[in-house]
């Protein structure tokens, strides 16, 4: 049986030497070398021989080897073209790993659950590059992602916003999106020292469950988004001049009042103040307001 070698600083530099690659800040690089953490990432996604994983960004390989150890099946989407050499000799011992070289938010992850995985849903699993973490995670839910669970290594202070309620200062978008679709659980936190190169801030593993159901049912799931992300686009200033500003809406200051009304909101609240279902509610109120102005034209 293979055994993954790489989750240790001499194993990682080995392997970095031999190739000659250097670090690139621009792709979030930070390999992992501490065995108990990828043993933990593993055990936190509980991943068996039934699963087909989806891991994004396999650097030099550290997390693929483990989760080929214990997967049924692992498609590793790494963008540094520079990476691939090297994959193909650490991963050689496995035969149950593809390596795709794209940008994953490029990626039709539907296509490749379709095409390996009998359009079944799949496990994704990343350490990821930090510098896009909210784009991947809002792709991955809002492009409809065929995914049961994640298990994602993220800034610590981007797993705080990931877990928040309103009234938080870390409350936002991505809260409620992750709230919307998942059921998240910071599983454990991880220091800089666990990491080459280290970076300059502490890091935690979120694992996200799919939610069977959303807990709020809305008329329009996308103006519901739209409305979040109006919210939160200009967190200082009231909600009504949020929505009345926003670029992908056409409602007046008086139809985003109107609707903050008929929720018995405040005229003055503002987005930080809404709870998941009073979004729900306030986007259902607009989506009213937007149909009687369509029949009306
Ligand atoms: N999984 C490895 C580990 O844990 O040691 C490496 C993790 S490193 C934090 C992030 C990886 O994501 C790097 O290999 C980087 O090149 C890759 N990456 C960065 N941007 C990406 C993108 N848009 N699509 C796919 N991979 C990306």
């Amino acid at each position: 049986m293979p055994k993954p070698y790489l989750a240790n600083p001499a194993g990682c530099r080995k392997v970095l030497d031999r190739y000659g690659f250097s670090f690139r800040k621009k792709f979030g690089q930070n390999f992992l070398i501490r065995e108990q953490v990828l043993e933990d990432i593993i055990s936190t996604a509980g991943i068996g021989k039934d699963d087909f994983v989806l891991e994004i960004g396999p650097g030099i390989g550290t997390l693929t080897q483990y989760l080929a150890e214990s997967a049924g099946r692992v498609c590793a989407v790494e963008i540094d073209r520079a990476l691939l050499p090297i994959l193909e000799d650490t991963l050689s011992d496995w035969d149950n790993v593809t390596v795709l070289n794209a940008d994953i938010l490029k990626t039709d992850i539907q296509e490749i659950a379709d095409r390996e995985n009998e359009g079944r849903p799949v496990k994704i699993v990343a350490n990821l590059p930090y510098y896009i973490t909210t784009p991947i995670l809002m792709g991955l839910f809002e492009g409809g992602a065929p995914f049961s669970d994640l298990t994602v290594m993220v800034q610590k202070e981007v797993a705080e916003r990931m877990v928040t309620g309103p009234g938080s200062k870390n409350y936002g978008a991505l809260s409620l999106a992750v709230s919307y679709y998942t059921e998240p659980e910071i599983s454990f936190l991880v220091g800089p020292e666990c990491f080459m190169p280290r970076p300059k801030v502490d890091s935690a593993v979120v694992h996200m469950v799919r939610r069977d159901v959303p807990p709020v049912s809305v008329r329009d799931e996308k103006l519901l988004f739209d409305l979040i992300r109006a919210s939160f686009n200009e967190r200082r200033k009231t909600l009504q001049n949020g929505i009345a500003n926003y670029a992908g809406f056409s409602f007046s200051k008086e139809e985003a009042l109107r609707a903050i009304e008929a929720c018995g909101f405040k005229p003055t609240v503002r987005g930080e103040a809404l709870s998941l279902s009073e979004f729900g509610r306030l986007a259902d109120e607009l989506c009213l307001i937007r149909g009687q102005r369509n029949r009306q034209d």
